[in-house]
């Protein structure tokens, strides 16, 4: 016999990141900041749990809403709770689904996010960067900081180079630890992140993220020294601005400069 009742909650599994929200009005007020388009929205939550904003993403106007749940209780309680998302539960793992296999076409990403692994759904945000037009998440405070952090400050890293590479960052509001069961150790954060106009970088993307994740793979060295693995010609290595250390340059001076590095390997083979 089923012992599954309808209001059965879901136990939190830690392995999983599982905070559940309970503050309705937070849980709204982070529906609310993800914008709208004129025409239909394709939408994907990633992690429902029990459903807290997936609530709201329901009656949202315009909008063509999966979600993605890895937890099997989650996905049963969503079932049972709310009829209205049939068809429209993916019971899997965000990191390993290709987003062709969910949307056909552009779509945006909403999410109170596992935090043990909000980094890796950043760079799989990344790779998919033609594809996904917004995200709007909670994340543990700290990284949202350092997403949205400027050159020049201590949290500015390797998320926050490559991710304002392609999107406009805004950190919009704190979350207390309190809001959640169980709460987490950690403040969060509510995040948005817009796809900006930038189609392709000036220099070859792969080569940018080598330069980056080099670059600030020993942050307090100067770039001379950081980068000296990617063995660079001599008019690179006497380049002033490799006396800078990565956490000075902007994102623009990471792609002129991988441009250089660039075309001083073309001239070298040519
Ligand atoms: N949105 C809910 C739950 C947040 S907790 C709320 O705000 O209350 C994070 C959720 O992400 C959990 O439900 C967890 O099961 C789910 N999750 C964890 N790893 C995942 C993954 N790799 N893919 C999809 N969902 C995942």
């Amino acid at each position: 016999m089923c012992a599954f009742r309808k209001t059965n909650k879901v136990r939190p599994k830690k392995s999983l990141g599982q905070h559940f929200l309970h503050d309705l009005g937070i849980a709204k007020r982070i529906v609310d900041a993800l914008k709208s388009g004129s025409s239909q929205q394709n939408v994907l939550e990633i992690g429902p749990g029990m459903g807290v904003l997936t609530q709201f993403l329901i009656n949202r106007n315009h909008t063509n809403l999966k979600v993605i749940e890895i937890d099997r209780d989650s996905v049963a309680y969503l079932k049972t709770n709310f009829s209205m998302l049939h068809g429209k539960i993916i019971e899997g793992d965000f990191l390993a689904i290709q987003p062709a296999e969910i949307f056909d076409g552009i779509f945006s990403i909403i999410g109170n996010f596992p935090y043990n692994i909000s980094s890796q759904i950043f760079f799989k945000v990344l790779e998919n960067h033609d594809r996904v037009d917004q995200v709007v998440c909670m994340l543990q405070k700290e990284v949202a900081d350092r997403i949205a952090a400027p050159p020049g400050s201590k949290t500015y890293g390797i998320l926050s180079v490559l991710l304002q590479a392609y999107y406009d960052i805004h950190f919009l509001f704190k979350v207390p630890p309190g809001v959640f069961t169980p709460p987490p150790k950690v403040i969060s954060g509510v995040i948005r992140l817009e796809r900006n106009q930038v189609a392709s970088l000036a220099c070859d993307e792969k080569l940018f993220v080598q330069v980056v994740k080099q670059g600030f793979n020993t942050r307090r060295k100067t770039l001379r020294n950081a980068l000296k693995n990617l063995n660079l010609a001599a008019e690179i290595v006497a380049l002033p601005l490799l006396d800078k250390r990565a956490e000075q340059l902007s994102v623009k001076d990471f792609e002129n400069l991988t441009l250089l590095i660039e075309k001083s390997r073309g001239a070298v083979g040519s």
